[in-house]
């Protein structure tokens, strides 16, 4: 099947930057150019930021109902465009179609969420007054101004709008760098808001290599909300807390998946296939440690390999083909190293374990290992591709212990039919999503509850009511209604201390009750 015929160029152009000087992007599943992107240095990201600042003020003066209004239709186009955002997802990805129509589903979920929720959380909320019916208090939430959003190549659409939305309706302006792998999927995104209504200048795109173009974007927001590898969100978070400039880092794992004698395995390989080999394995979310009881380890080995062989893979853009390509040779490079190290220091290759040049420059099969011990960096480090390592677990304790042991504390899976099991390892698991009887998703897609990691995989979170209110800053506004506060100046300040302290216990039995 042919790349679909988009208007690559159209998308490219609305990018702030040197229109002599752009850079290339490429089909992933032939590494043809498609589009030639504006570079953006340290002068177009302040003039971006400049763009984007002076429309806000008049955005927050809006009432929130009013901005809701652009993100209702912003929520149908997403629908009506499915195909083509898809299209476009898949071009600059490699990945397959299912994943490119699945990263799409994520904007109109999160986006219903917030319609729903964000009303509530921005309206001025009365709070109980330091000293009841003296005073009252109420807590007030204004936007912070412009938010840099930095975002990665994996899911390019998705993750460069996810947090803009519900930062866009709490009333800020976005400056948005996204991989310059992978601009296009956002400039969709900004033309089908700009489409829906949102004010021109409100959302700009800059993007250069990350060390080029993130910096500067670091150092213009208000905000910095960064999605990443460990590496940069490291230097990224320290550059933004030299201006005490809050960020949200959403980082890498190492994620544990648990399975139990008692579970069903059909579900638990069928999920598993998806956990793992989703996405090429370019998820942050997905499954990289298989921990398997001891008592079901080899049935389950034998059912996992037998589907991860039969795994369609392909480059195309139908529905049929179940794994994409890698994002690019240096990826591939590096995982293929991962194994390759493994293998020779005498893990075991249980499948895959190729590049598959015929498929496309950047292909690499699923990929399972067995006999991985902690000397092996594909047991400890992020590989992010289609690669699990399989372990047998003698039990619980063992399966939480190796589950823990990691400096990554993003995501996890535990599979097992008694759900107060299953709940009392969540309790014991450090990371920051459980996925019970699901292998990644289902915690992320929650988006009533907050999203993010433990350890170092990140600090802060989206989704939930924090993944909007953090883009606003809280203004208390107590009021005085009554003049009753401190000694009257002709009283002996005893008297003072004694009445204070009757109330205080008045207080105490008051909210005790
Ligand atoms: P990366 O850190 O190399 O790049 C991420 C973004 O940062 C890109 O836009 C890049 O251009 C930019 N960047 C690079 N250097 C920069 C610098 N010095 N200053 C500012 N910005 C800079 O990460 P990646 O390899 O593109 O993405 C894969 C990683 O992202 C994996 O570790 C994955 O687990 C993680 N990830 C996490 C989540 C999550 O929600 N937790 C989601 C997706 C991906």
């Amino acid at each position: 099947m042919s790349r679909p015929d988009r208007d690559l160029a159209a998308l490219a152009a609305l990018f702030n930057g040197d229109r002599e000087d752009r850079f290339d992007v490429v089909e992933v599943f032939t590494g043809e150019v498609v589009a030639r992107v504006p570079r953006a240095g340290p002068a177009h990201v302040t003039a971006a930021f400049g763009r984007a600042r002076a429309a806000q003020r008049e955005w927050a003066s809006r009432p929130v109902k009013e901005r809701l209004a652009v993100f209702e239709r912003f929520h149908a186009a997403l629908l009506d465009h499915h195909e083509e955002i898809a299209d476009v997802i898949q071009v600059e990805t490699g990945k397959a179609r299912r994943m490119a129509f699945e990263e799409m589903c994520d904007l109109p979920i999160l986006t219903s969420h917030y319609l729903r929720r964000a009303a509530r959380l921005l309206a001025p909320r009365r709070r109980p007054g330091a000293i009841p019916g003296v005073t009252s208090a109420v807590e007030l939430r204004k936007p912070l101004g412009v938010v840099g959003v930095i975002s990665p190549w994996n899911f390019p659409f998705a993750i460069a709008f996810c947090d803009a939305v519900p930062a866009l309706m709490a009333g800020n302006a976005v400056v948005v760098k996204p991989d310059p792998h992978t601009p296009l999927s956002a400039a969709l995104g900004l033309r089908l808001l700009r489409e829906a209504g949102l004010p021109h200048d409100l959302v700009q795109l800059v993007c250069d290599d990350g060390p080029v173009t993130g910096p500067a974007v670091v150092d213009a927001a208000d905000f910095v909300m960064f999605t990443g590898s460990l590496a940069t969100g490291r230097t990224v978070a320290a550059r933004a807390a030299e201006r005490m400039v809050p960020s949200c880092l959403e980082l890498g794992g190492k994620n544990p998946m648990i399975v139990l004698p008692d579970a069903d395995l059909d579900a638990v390989v069928a999920s598993a296939v998806l956990g793992v080999f989703g996405n090429a394995g370019q998820l942050c979310l997905h499954m990289e440690r298989l921990l398997v009881h001891a008592e079901v380890h080899d049935d389950f080995r034998a059912r996992f390999l037998d589907r991860v062989r039969r795994l369609r893979l392909g480059a195309d853009y139908g529905l049929e083909t179940e794994m994409g390509a890698l994002a690019d040779a240096a990826h591939l490079a590096r995982v293929s190293a991962h194994v390759d190290e493994a293998v020779a220091a005498g893990a075991t290759l249980l499948t895959g374990g190729r590049a598959r040049p015929d498929l496309g420059p950047t292909f690499y099969e699923p990929t399972v290992l067995a006999d991985v011990t902690p000397a092996m960096r594909v047991h400890h480090e992020e590989t992010f591709g289609p690669v699990a390592c399989l372990y047998r677990v003698s039990g619980v304790e063992e399966a939480v212990r190796l589950a823990n042991d990691t400096e990554y504390g993003l995501n996890a899976s535990v599979w097992t039919a008694d759900p107060a099991a299953a709940m009392r390892i969540a309790e014991r698991l450090e990371t920051g999503h459980v996925n019970i009887n699901d292998s990644a998703a289902l915690g992320y897609a929650t988006k009533s509850a907050p999203s993010g990691g433990a350890k170092a995989s990140g600090l802060g979170v989206r989704n939930g009511d924090e993944g909007l209110l953090k883009f606003t800053y809280p203004t208390t506004v107590a009021t005085l209604k009554k003049q009753v506060l401190g000694a009257p100046p002709d009283a002996p300040y005893a008297d003072f201390v004694s009445r204070t302290v009757t109330s205080l216990r008045w207080m105490r039995r008051l909210r005790l009750r």
